[in-house]
Order: structure tokens, then sequence, then C-alpha cells
């Protein structure tokens, strides 16, 4: 049985639209549809072979560290580059989607909350 695409693999491919502000070969970033804070973007790899950022880290340490970079770049162009970043890993964690994915928090955030 073939698994279907995830939503965000569905994005990279556009059969469903996005605000798209990044794209490169390895990462599409976008704004969330349901965004947590002023400046709420999602960063992804656009292979879906990893689910979470611990397998992210394990198989493709190189990939994680280009999410962490463009976050920066966004976070420095959408948010005074100052920014929350968030993975969340696991159904209890509240992980959604299973396509790893990292959240980009910015813009007005209240110090010592961690919550979205
Ligand atoms: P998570 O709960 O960490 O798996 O995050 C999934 C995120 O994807 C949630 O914040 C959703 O609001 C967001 N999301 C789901 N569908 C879309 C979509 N079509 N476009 C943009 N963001 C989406």
């Amino acid at each position: 049985m073939t698994e279907s695409p995830s939503i965000f693999t569905r994005i990279v491919d556009r059969e469903i639209p996005a605000d798209i502000v990044f794209e490169s070969d390895d990462v599409i970033a976008f704004r969330d549809i349901a965004p947590k804070a002023p400046v709420h973007i999602l960063v992804v790899p656009k292979t879906a072979e990893y689910a979470n950022v611990t397998e992210l880290a394990a198989g493709d340490p190189a990939l994680l560290a280009t999410i962490v970079s463009v976050a920066q770049n966004l976070a420095d162009e959408y948010a005074g580059g100052e920014y929350r970043l968030i993975f969340n890993t696991g159904q209890a964690a509240g992980q959604t989607v299973f396509h790893v994915h990292a959240h980009v928090l910015g813009g007005g955030l209240e110090e010592g909350t961690l919550a979205q």
C-alpha cells in the first residue's frame, strides 16, 4: 500500500495553495494557515522521508542545519531577527503533520512562555 502524500508534499507540488515565502531545491517555507503569533512560518524539507526532527537529525543533519539557517533568514526578514523555533514531535506534543517541519514564531511573543 502506498501512503498518500502529506499536506506539505501537496504544497511543494502546487496541488494546494500556500503563502510561500521561500523556496530552494531542498526546502520550502510558507505561512501557517492558523497563525499562533504575528509571524508564524513553517519551514519544511521537500523530502517527506523524515517524520520528525529526531529522524531528520539522525538521517540528514545538514538538512536540519539548512532549516535552522532558513529560519534565521526568515526571522531577519519578517520578525526583526529574533524568533522561537518549534518542532512538535509526536501526537501528544501536538504534532499533526508527520512530515518534519519547523515552526518559526516571531513578533511580540511574551517572555517566559513556551506554549504557542
Ligand atoms: P504540527 O501541529 O506541528 O504538526 O503543525 C502543523 C501545522 O500545519 C499547524 O500549525 C497547521 O496550522 C499548519 N497547516 C496545516 N495545513 C496547512 C496549510 N494548508 N497551509 C499552511 N499551514 C497549514
